[in-house]
């Protein structure tokens, strides 16, 4: 095994637990999975039992109460050792919202649930057909009816319906020509998927690159309890926005663990292959850009402790965050496409696993975030540079 002996004293313990219980989940596991186009039950289920989706849930309410570095460690082991934490992260932070911002009844309501598995939560409904990044144009309506919600409209690419109980809203409850800022009047619900999928709301699954659980949804007069509206009416952005940064650092660290992940199997490979008579590794033209590949992961990984550590102390995070998605996700792309070129013909062969990890590591470019909006937010909220949009 590839050791890197500067990560391995962060959580060694941590690291070391999450390995153990990766190994029983083997290359064969994730191709029975993408074979089948299912979801990986079992692995979500083994993470869950063992505790390390409960990370970020306080001890009083049934998590472990981690740090967000001890939680980022969580996320890179899963990809390091081949697993996929796209079918798993959302459980860990998606109910941040409810955390920081629910009432002391809604979090004892949902949380030691949450924490112990019983109630899955792990899906997060922002994204909409035709608004797509400009969030705050989105179309799905909330209306209040009496001690109820109304909601109508439709969502695309909303993750893990299928395997949630519970799924975070994001919809207008004030029309966009009321508000004084394109920001305010959108609200944030907790919708009760066992109770709403049938009665208001449809479930279209979209086939796609990575074998990813994700879905359109069809909002068609949905009745929400008014209970189920987390904090004030009208502050939803705020309170999704104000999740971003864990978000952005647990996906560097998922980039950074697919980052070492093929830094290895492309070193193992290339040490091993023998053509010409002698190792490929012995050439230069395939060890350096493997070795540009891990410099740069190791370059990502250090933003986001850095990011991490900001987060831990309470203070603003922002820049760092996004920073460090960026980098962990470039960083990760770029050893995916060094490892497949170095693996030639048999990195396209599934029982490699270098083509579906590549699939995988892909995603990271574009969702949850893409890279034009986090350079978009550097340029703007660091830089200073003219507002675009
Ligand atoms: C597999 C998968 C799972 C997902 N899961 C979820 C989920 O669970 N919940 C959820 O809410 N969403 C989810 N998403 C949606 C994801 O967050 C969005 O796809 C992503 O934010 C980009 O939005 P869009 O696809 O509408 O692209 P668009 O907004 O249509 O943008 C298209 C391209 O143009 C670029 N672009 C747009 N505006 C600008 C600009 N002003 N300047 C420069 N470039 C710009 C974008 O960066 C992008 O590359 C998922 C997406 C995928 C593919």
């Amino acid at each position: 095994m590839f050791a890197d002996q500067d990560q391995d004293q962060l959580y060694p313990e941590i690291r070391e637990a999450v390995r153990n219980l990766c190994a029983g989940f083997d290359s064969a596991y994730w191709q029975r999975v993408e074979e089948q186009n299912g979801f990986p039950e079992e692995f979500v289920q083994a993470l869950t039992q063992a505790g390390w989706l409960s990370a970020l849930i306080p001890e009083t309410y049934g998590g472990s109460g981690l740090s967000l570095t001890a939680a980022s460690v969580i996320m890179e082991e899963i990809n390091r050792n081949g697993g996929n934490s796209g079918a798993c992260h959302g459980q860990m932070y998606v109910m941040g919202c409810l955390l920081r911002h629910g009432s002391d009844e809604q979090k004892q309501r949902w949380l030691p649930g949450i924490a112990s598995g019983e109630l899955r939560m792990q899906s997060m409904a922002v994204t909409e057909p035709t608004t797509g990044t400009d969030t705050t144009k989105l179309k799905t309506t909330a209306v209040r009816k009496g001690d109820k919600y109304v909601v109508n409209g439709s969502k695309v690419w909303i993750s893990r319906v299928q395997h949630s109980d519970l799924m975070l809203l994001l919809a207008r409850t004030t029309p966009l020509d009321q508000v004084k800022r394109k920001s305010e009047g959108l609200s944030v619900f907790v919708v009760d998927l066992r109770e709403a999928i049938g009665k208001g709301l449809t479930v279209r699954p979209i086939r796609n690159m990575v074998n990813h659980e994700t879905n359109e949804l069809f909002f068609d007069n949905l009745e929400v309890p008014a209970e189920n509206l987390i904090g004030e009416e009208g502050k939803g952005l705020k309170y999704i926005l104000d999740g971003m940064n864990a978000e952005r650092i647990l996906i560097a660290a998922e980039c950074i663990g697919d980052g070492y992940w093929f830094v290895e199997r492309a070193s193992n490979y290339a040490r091993e292959r023998v053509v010409f008579d002698r190792p490929i590794g012995q050439n230069q033209g395939i060890q350096f850009p493997i070795a540009r590949s891990y410099v740069n992961v190791e370059a990502a990984s250090l933003m986001r402790y850095k990011a991490a550590a900001l987060f831990d102390a309470g203070k603003p995070c922002g820049k760092e965050a996004n920073i460090s998605k960026l980098l962990a996700a470039d960083a990760s792309w770029e050893a995916a496409n060094v490892c497949l070129q170095t693996h030639g013909g048999f990195g396209f062969a599934a029982e490699y696993d270098i083509e579906r990890k590549f699939r995988e590591t892909r995603l990271y470019q574009v969702a949850p975030i893409s890279t034009n909006l986090i350079l978009s937010y550097v340029a703007e909220h660091v830089l200073e540079l003219p507002r675009s949009f």
